[in-house]
């Protein structure tokens, strides 16, 4: 279980800020961003490499006051050609409070137009990894919340040069461990440079263990020296111990050559793969059978955007944080001015029994959680959030809110590397060579390098996909259509239980919705209306009964979808396996579930799957694009390798072959 990180205590009494656990400085207030450009920058020849256009990884540790990266984006920024990009990755175990953030970066007025920015979107104190995207996805930074070995253990990536920073080794010896330089060197690759400030023979020793050349070269300013060197080979003559389990899933390796994709299916998680795409240069095509994209389970007017946790993280639950955290900063970056798309107007989970109103307490209390992200309100404070008498007290998540899907789909796909195309219904996938083929039923045919399919449980038909487990869950939601004068009834924030309902747009309000399985009829009834209502009455006497009366006079209107699921309620994200192939080669885990299977590529070279996302798409499928995208690109991936796996569409066959050895 991942508890908490703490934040850091910061002492301002001396020039230069002063971190009170280590006892050691984070910059000199004199000339710390000369002394990042000597050790850092001009250590691992950033100038010449990014004039070369190059896209490059760099990896630090210990972001602190993000001093660095912003030295880093301006370099990147004066010298870098237009198509090149920059992965900066860094780790914090105790993360400055933003109040300190902004003092510290105050003293560097020339990064102002850069740290701006980063404090804009500066990440709650949740473990895990927080991906942040800026100048239109050109630089993003992966920062990881928690302890250096434990995150880097955790990530998929190729780095070009380390930052090996910290405080110094005599005061943090946990920041230059033999676990730390293993992962250092796992993540490297032949050619990899660092540099770091210090020369302590631990550093120089740990780092040549590991197969790096190390040079002592002259320090900045007083200091007589300081290490840089480049990796010339992996040391370790095995993978070093990791904490995720044997590599089932290798991912796929970077795609070469032709950047085209066909996305089949337009709906949230489709929109998001045209998107990461596009904005990495790829020519898109984006299909749908329907005469309109997010025509399906994307299409109600206002779906709910937060994430329900438990009251102990489970690896689900970090994903689903992860994913609403990505979401509402994409939305909050990139559509700040679109209250027709979305609203962040905070959202109530209110307690829907006395078990339920229990565990919210626990979850509130726990520490496990941000009181920033997630805080316990009884009843009374809860009305005056929503602004309507609400009947249960419940959790208070301030950034949570709404989101209108095919807004969002629409805006998503306005890029000019995106076509859309509707009314295209894909009835066969064929590989020739490097390219796919989507066979369309009037006979055309569309030919890409790759193919994503996130057609919800309609991909089961493509061959290719037909072993996956999916289940189509029919939802109704009800719509309230016109206003009256006494109508509507205020509501401020969005209120859920067993069902929910989101403050009116434009004067109309959704809420919903039924939970219907094995259920695939589309017409509206009026017994999801009832229920629908019954939840609301059930959340907010006054507002229920008020809808309930608009209901008698004039009717609500409804609309149903279905929500796409696999069994273990997680999305399908990654490339497809070869079903034959993947039961040939695991078969030993019928026998052992704990055999370690050494496997290279099982899946189909160029074809991905990103369905699945359930009622959850709006914080599953922003994130899913991005995953898509830097696995294609080899880029470094957005959440823990352990995430990862957990969608990996080949889990379902490797868990029915772990059950039949039990
Ligand atoms: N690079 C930073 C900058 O540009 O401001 C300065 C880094 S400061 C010298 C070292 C940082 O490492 C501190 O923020 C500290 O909290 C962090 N740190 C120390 N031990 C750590 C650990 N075990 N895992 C992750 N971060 C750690």
């Amino acid at each position: 279980m991942k508890k908490p990180n703490t934040f850091a205590n910061l002492d301002w009494s001396s020039e230069a800020p002063l971190s009170t656990r280590f006892d050691d400085i984070y910059f000199s207030t004199e000339n710390g961003l000369d002394e990042t450009t000597y050790v850092f920058l001009d250590g691992n020849q950033l100038t010449d490499r990014f004039n070369a256009a190059e896209s490059l990884t760099i990896a630090e540790t210990g972001f602190g006051t993000g001093l660095n990266f912003l030295a880093t984006w301006q370099l990147f920024n004066d010298q870098s050609p237009a198509a090149a990009r920059l992965h900066f990755i860094s780790v914090e175990k105790y993360p400055i409070i933003p109040d300190d953030l902004i003092k510290a970066l105050a003293l560097w007025p020339e990064l102002s137009m850069f740290s701006e920015q980063l404090i804009a979107q500066y990440p709650i104190n949740a473990p895990g990894f927080h991906r942040l995207s800026f100048d239109n996805g050109r630089v993003t930074l992966t920062l990881m919340l928690g302890d250096a070995v434990e995150c880097y253990s955790q990530l998929d990536a190729e780095v070009d040069a380390w930052f090996l920073d910290g405080f110094s080794p005599a005061k943090n010896p946990d920041m230059w461990s033999p676990e730390l330089f293993q992962q250092v060197a796992r993540l490297s690759k032949p050619g990899t440079t660092f540099s770091t400030f210090t020369s302590a023979g631990i550093v120089k020793r740990g780092l040549r263990e590991v197969g790096f050349q190390v040079k002592r070269t002259d320090g900045f300013g007083p200091k007589w020296d300081m290490l840089v060197g480049s990796f010339a080979n992996n040391a370790l003559s095995e993978e070093p111990e990791t904490t995720w389990s044997p590599s089932w899933f290798k991912l796929p390796q970077k795609h070469t050559g032709d950047r085209s994709a066909l996305i089949i299916g337009a709906g949230i998680a489709g929109c998001s793969t045209a998107r990461s795409l596009a904005q990495r240069g790829w020519k898109v095509t984006l299909v749908d059978k329907n005469p309109q994209i997010a025509a399906e389970g994307s299409g109600n007017r206002q779906g709910a955007l937060y994430a329900k946790l438990p009251v102990e993280p489970i690896p689900a639950s970090r994903f689903h944080l992860s994913g609403f955290l990505y979401s509402s900063n994409f939305l909050k970056q990139n559509l700040a001015d679109r209250s027709d798309i979305w609203s962040p107007c905070g959202l109530l989970q209110l307690a829907a029994s006395e078990k339920e109103l229990a565990r919210q307490r626990n979850l509130a209390e726990s520490g496990n959680y941000p009181e920033a992200l997630v805080r316990f309100t009884d009843s009374t404070e809860a009305s005056a959030l929503a602004g309507t008498t609400v009947n249960k007290s419940g959790l208070f998540f301030p950034d949570a809110g709404w989101v209108t899907p095919p807004l969002l789909c629409q805006w998503l796909t306005d890029h000019p590397n995106i076509t859309v195309l509707t009314n295209t219904e894909i009835t066969r996938l064929e590989q020739v060579d490097s390219y796919w083929n989507g066979f369309t039923c009037d006979n055309q045919t569309l030919t890409a390098a790759i193919i994503v399919v996130a057609s919800a449980a309609d991909s089961r038909k493509f061959e290719q996909l037909k072993h996956l487990p999916l289940q189509n869950i029919r939802g109704q939601v009800s719509l309230t259509e016109s206003t009256s004068d006494d109508y509507p009834p205020a509501l401020n924030t969005v209120l859920c239980s067993e069902g929910y309902i989101s403050p009116a747009k434009e004067g109309r309000f959704c809420f919903g919705a039924t939970f219907d399985l094995k259920d695939e009829a589309t017409d509206i009834r009026d017994s999801g209306h009832q229920h629908n209502l019954e939840k609301v009455t059930d959340m907010a006497t006054e507002l229920g009964t008020q809808l309930k009366q608009y209901h008698n006079n004039k009717g609500l209107k409804g609309r149903v979808g279905f929500r796409c699921a696999s069994p273990d309620k997680l999305p399908i994200i990654g490339p497809v396996p070869v079903y034959d192939t993947f039961i040939e080669d695991y078969a030993p885990l019928r026998h052992d579930a704990k055999t370690v299977i050494d496997i290279s590529a099982k899946h189909y070279s160029g074809l991905f799957a990103n369905l699945a996302h359930g009622s959850k798409g709006l914080i599953t499928g922003p994130i899913s694009g991005e995953i898509i995208a830097s696995m294609l690109e080899n880029e470094p991936l957005p959440l823990e390798k352990e995430l990862i796996d957990k969608l990996n569409p080949a889990r379902f066959i490797i868990k029915n072959l772990i059950r039949r050895a039990i």
